[in-house]
């Protein structure tokens, strides 16, 4: 059995209660942080952890830390980033829902760190039962003396927000979370300057993500250089993946980072094999954003070895024959899946969720989405994969935000794999037609 840091007590009634969590050895690292520990100390013990963030893009969460600017007199703000949205992934609604405090914990431990008074958690609007489950847990704590004026009689304090996000896929993007945070059209700022210089009303801001603030509360208890010990290289610590399609058991789960693909998907700890008998066809390894994976490059890399659950191993190749860890969204595509109609599918999300400040997002995915309608349809050509692949390289690295690489990805690469796939479609224009039958009212 993998090592559980966040969801070792998922199965205890009432852990979703102050008094439970507590039991189970809950809010001792805020103890142990405000006590005895510097803000200096907290920054560095999560540096050893090699914590990476949670979110999708594993950016360095102890560096990000300390590259909060401090000027005299300027409020700081720790914003955590719960507008959690990536098709496939569920993982941070699971564990605010079950577990609220190890969020809580985590965000007083995170502000202590940094030196901030005023925090938030900026939580995807639709998730309406989380932004109670946790208003009710920020009551409780603020009860036992955990938030609010001079916490555990130290002189630190600080309030905590949950703030109802704005409905769209982008306002997860942390710059456009600011601007909606702020009362604004979530619309994405231009990168530099970093939140960490200029973020929340200009203030010095750092925005991470849930499960990366709760992964602070184990890091503290245990130490950085000890949570460094589980993983393998630069992947250190446990991840949650949310894990769904053609599986026998859906579900979130814990993973120590470096266990095998193969054994996440066969093993009966994890997803339990592809269901039904089917032979797997390929893995969505990190949310939607990122290049899908055909089954030969899961268990045979160039080398002969099998790929590992990392943020490098799932990346070795490049984009030519790798993807991403992201935001550990697995979703697993059994052999009668279609890969067509699954690249149409997300290709229609980006497009829906494009905020078409970047013409080379605004219209490309809008074309993307377009030629690959056709083609699900029985009515592409032969020369709209070439058409593909020339719309995603020219939003791929031309936009302000992530978005438009995430809406590019996908489709450059299910077309360098699964060509075959396309080109079916447009030699069997009846066939597609009908084994698109319920989708053609789009
Ligand atoms: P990014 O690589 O631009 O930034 C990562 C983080 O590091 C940011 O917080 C950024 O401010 C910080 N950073 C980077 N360089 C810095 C510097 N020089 N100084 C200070 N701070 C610096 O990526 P991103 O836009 O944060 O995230 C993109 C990822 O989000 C995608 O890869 C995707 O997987 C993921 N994603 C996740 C979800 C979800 O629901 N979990 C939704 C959409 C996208
Ligand atoms: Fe908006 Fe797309 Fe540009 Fe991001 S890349 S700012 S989503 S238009």
């Amino acid at each position: 059995m993998g090592r559980k840091l966040l969801l070792e007590h998922i199965n205890v009634p009432g852990i979703n209660t102050l008094k439970v969590y507590r039991e189970k050895g809950g809010y001792k690292a805020v103890e142990k942080a405000i006590k005895t520990m510097s803000t200096d100390d907290l920054v560095e013990e999560v540096k050893k952890s090699g914590l990476r963030g949670r979110g999708g893009a594993g950016f360095p969460t102890g560096m990000k830390w300390s590259f909060l600017a401090k000027p005299e007199g300027v409020a700081r703000y720790l914003v955590c980033n719960a507008d959690e949205s990536e098709p496939g992934t569920f993982k941070d609604r699971y564990l605010m829902t079950h577990i609220p405090h190890a969020l809580i914990e985590g965000m007083i431990v995170s502000s202590f760190a940094l030196g901030a008074n005023t925090s938030y958690i900026y939580v995807r609007g639709e998730m309406m039962p989380q932004i109670r489950i946790l208003e009710k847990a920020i009551a409780e704590a603020k009860e036992a003396g955990f938030l609010g004026k001079n916490i555990l009689g130290s002189g630190y304090d600080l309030e905590l927000y949950v703030q109802p996000g704005g409905g769209a896929y982008i306002c997860g993007e942390e710059t456009a979370l600011l601007e909606s945070l702020e009362g604004k059209r979530g619309n994405p700022r231009i990168k530099p300057p970093f939140p960490a210089i200029a973020g929340l009303y200009g203030c010095p801001t750092v925005v991470n993500n849930v499960e990366s603030i709760a992964a602070v509360v184990p890091i503290v208890n245990m130490g950085g250089e000890e949570y460094a010990k589980i993983g393998i290289g630069r992947s250190t610590g446990t991840k949650l993946i949310s894990a769904s399609g053609n599986i026998n058991k859906p579900g979130v789960y814990e993973i120590e980072l470096g266990i095998t693909v193969e054994d996440f998907i066969y093993s009966d700890e994890y997803c339990g094999g592809i269901a039904n008998g089917k032979r797997l066809k390929a893995v969505v390894a990190g949310g939607s954003s990122v290049p899908i994976l055909p089954a030969n490059l899961i268990v045979n890399l160039a080398n002969g070895e099998k790929r590992l659950m990392t943020y490098e191993s799932l990346s070795e190749g490049g984009f030519a024959t790798g993807t991403m860890l992201g935001s550990g969204g697995f979703v697993v595509l059994d052999e009668d899946q279609s890969i067509v109609r699954n690249t149409w599918n997300f290709a229609r999300f980006y497009s829906h969720e494009s905020c078409g400040q970047c013409s080379p997002c605004r219209e490309g995915t809008g074309w993307m989405e377009k030629v690959l309608h056709r083609l699900v349809n029985g009515k592409g050509k032969m020369t709209d994969m070439d058409l593909l692949v020339d719309v995603s390289k020219k939003i791929e690295g031309n936009t302000i935000c992530p978005l438009g690489d995430a809406a590019a990805w996908p489709v450059a690469s299910a077309i360098r794999h699964f060509r075959d796939e396309f080109e079916w479609y447009v030699n069997n224009p009846e066939l597609s037609q009908k084994q698109n039958y319920g989708l053609a009212h789009y």
